[in-house]
C-alpha cells in the first residue's frame, strides 16, 4: 500500500518521533499549525477515523491517551486542542487515520 504514514512508520520515510509503543507512533507535523504539532496514529493501517470499526474502540481509546501522554511530556499544561480531520468535508488529506495534537498557543472556535 502506498500509504506515506505507513511508510513513516516503518521508517521508510524520516520523520521527528515523539512517541512509539507496541499500537501507536507519533511524529511531528512537517508544516506545523501550532508551536507544538503531532500526529498520533496507529501502527494498523486505519483509513480514517469513519473507517474504525467496533474492534477498533480499545486501539481509538490508546491514541487519545497516547495524544494525552505526549502533551503531559511537551509540558502542554495550559491547555490543547486534539482534533481528527475526517473524510472530504473533515479536510483530511492523508489517507491514514492521525490525532493531531495542537498547543502551545491560543486556539480560536469555531475552526475553519
Ligand atoms: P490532515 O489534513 O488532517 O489529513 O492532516 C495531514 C497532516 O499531515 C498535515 O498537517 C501535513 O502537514 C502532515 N504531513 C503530511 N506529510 C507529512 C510527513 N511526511 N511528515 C509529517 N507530517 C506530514
Ligand atoms: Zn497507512
Amino acid at each position: 500500500m502506498n500509504c506515506t504514514f505507513c511508510k513513516i512508520i516503518e521508517g521508510k520515510i524520516p520523520s521527528t518521533s515523539v512517541f512509539q509503543d507496541e499500537l501507536g507512533f507519533a511524529f511531528a507535523d512537517i508544516n506545523p499549525k501550532a508551536p507544538v504539532h503531532v500526529l498520533v496514529v496507529p501502527r494498523e493501517h486505519i483509513g480514517s477515523l469513519a473507517a474504525a470499526d467496533k474492534d477498533n474502540r480499545a486501539l481509538l481509546g490508546h491514541l487519545l491517551w497516547a495524544a494525552a501522554e505526549i502533551a503531559r511530556k511537551k509540558g502542554l499544561a495550559n491547555g490543547y486542542r486534539i482534533v481528527v480531520n475526517t473524510g472530504q468535508d473533515g479536510g483530511q488529506t492523508m489517507d491514514h487515520l492521525h490525532l493531531h495534537l495542537l498547543g502551545g498557543r491560543m486556539m480560536t472556535w469555531p475552526p475553519g
